[in-house]
């Protein structure tokens, strides 16, 4: 039932300034009269919404029976100008969590029952007033774990994703809806010739579904960072590196050889980008059993990652094991740094370049190159991260998956064009890329996936 009343806190249950709880729901403004007085001291009396504008804020008290429960702020919001499109109320009390709580439980009191994790937002989309991508948006935009993933959510959430969407299929439609027409009535309408207007038009669509389906990749990795290794002899200086890049003693740095037994993962922002930073134990040939377990672990956590960091002692020649990780991480999203250039020895880093890897010469101990680091990082995933203003990063699997179906389907109208296949042959491909892209946007959604998704979200929201 669409129509009941829902409530639930929209802040972080801990101790804070202030708590928000959220109603929603037919009873919203009934529930709201019968347990808030306005004024000091709620010397003004029970509100009365239908004599108070939408969008307005009223001080006052949260009663319980004879007991007053907190001192408040309340704010009405009349659908559907409200983020649920229902009448929406929403209490500012102090923020204790006992006094959130016991607010709260006046307002069940009252007639709202909890609100299940997504629930407003899941009412927005079910009353039409955002679509499935937008509310996904909102979840991507309260997770997001670098400033480049908030401001892709920002675009999704105005519609970005959603325009594009709309505009292949309202071309797609508009096409099936003509030769549906002409067959219809071949008498009036003239199909002869449209199947190399189809082509053309087809053919633009499928342009736009790769830009999109390609922007699937760095899409993960602006949400969920960049998956990075960092390999190299030990000693070379990796857990420094580690440190320089978080900023922080975090793992432990030694001179004995192999002190980096096993993976440490650490997530970490540098300059705005994610990374989720795998430490590994040095690569070398060793008899260590725990050791030798790390360095497994190392060279298999390169199969995997997105960014491998080759860390090298420029003050060492280069040996046998070097070798051995250059064949392993060549070929593969690779910065080789050349580190303890603070120690001013000469290195020949040419069998670098002569495998085209990209080297940088760093001082992880006294941070020298880090910026350049981010900077290489950042060009190599993102191409400088100039994503124009009216173009957004495709950031789900679910999306991209729709994409990929929408585009074959559109392919197999090429392909019936091409074989010369009637008319009728094309419009089952084009309704199918139609649907699939209409679940992007939650119009051909079934509610096993609509619920789905909203479990994800937080509480309150
Ligand atoms: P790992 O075994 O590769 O993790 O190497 P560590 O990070 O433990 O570093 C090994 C040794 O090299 C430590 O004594 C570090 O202080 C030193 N080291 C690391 N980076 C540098 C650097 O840029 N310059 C100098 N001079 N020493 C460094």
């Amino acid at each position: 039932m669409i129509n009941d009343t829902i409530a639930a806190i929209a802040t972080g249950i801990t101790n804070s300034g202030i708590s928000i709880i959220r109603i929603s729901g037919e009873e919203s403004f009934s529930i709201i009269e019968r347990i808030f007085k306005k004024g000091k001291n709620g010397c003004n009396g029970f509100i009365n919404v239908s004599e108070t504008e939408s969008h307005t804020v009223h001080y006052g008290q949260i009663v319980d029976g004879d007991s007053v429960v907190d001192e408040v702020m309340v704010l009405i919001f009349k659908a559907p100008a409200s983020y649920t499109r229902e009448n929406v109320v929403e209490i500012d009390c102090h923020g204790g969590v006992v006094v959130t709580k016991r607010v709260l439980e006046t307002v069940f009191k009252a007639g709202a029952r909890i609100a299940e994790p997504g629930e407003f937002t899941k009412r927005a989309f079910l009353n039409g007033r955002i679509d499935l991508s937008q509310a996904e948006a909102v979840i991507n935009l309260i997770n997001a774990k670098n400033k480049m993933a908030m401001n892709n959510s920002i675009k999704q959430l105005n519609g970005i994703e959603l325009n594009k969407i709309s505009e292949i299929r309202d071309s797609i439609l508009h096409d099936t809806a003509f030769i549906e027409a002409a067959l219809d009535d071949p008498e009036h309408i003239e199909i002869d010739g449209f199947a190399e207007e189809l082509r053309v038009n087809v053919l633009e669509s499928v342009k736009k579904l790769d830009i999109m389906i390609k922007s699937a990749d760095n899409g993960r990795l602006i949400n969920e960072g960049i998956s990075t290794v960092i390999v190299g002899k030990p000693n070379a200086g990796k857990s420094t590196l580690l440190n320089a890049i978080l900023g922080e003693e975090r793992a432990i740095v030694t001179d004995i050889e192999g002190t980096t037994r096993d993976t440490l993962e650490e997530t970490v922002t540098f300059d705005g980008v994610t990374l989720n930073i795998i430490d590994t134990a040095g690569i070398r040939q060793t008899s260590d059993v725990i050791e030798q377990i790390g360095v497994e672990r190392a060279l298999k956590a390169v199969d995997t990652a997105d960014l491998v960091l080759y860390v090298v002692d420029s003050s060492r020649n280069l040996d046998d094991n070097d070798r051995k990780i250059i064949e392993k991480v060549k070929g593969r999203r690779v910065i080789v740094l050349i580190n303890k250039t603070d120690l001013g020895s000469d290195f020949d880093d040419r069998i670098f370049k002569d495998n085209n890897m990209q080297v940088l010469s760093i001082s992880a101990k006294k941070g020298f190159g880090m910026e350049t680091l981010s900077e290489t990082i950042k060009d190599m995933f993102f191409a400088g991260d100039l994503m124009p203003n009216d173009e957004v990063y495709i950031t789900s699997m679910r999306h991209k998956e729709c994409l990929i179906e929408a585009r074959n389907s559109l392919n197999q109208v090429i392909d019936s064009i091409d074989a010369g296949m009637t008319e009728d042959f094309f419009t089952i491909d084009l309704m199918n890329a139609y649907s699939s892209l209409g679940l992007i946007i939650g119009e051909e959604t079934d509610e096993d996936l609509i619920n789905k998704i909203f479990k994800d979200f937080c509480m309150g929201k």
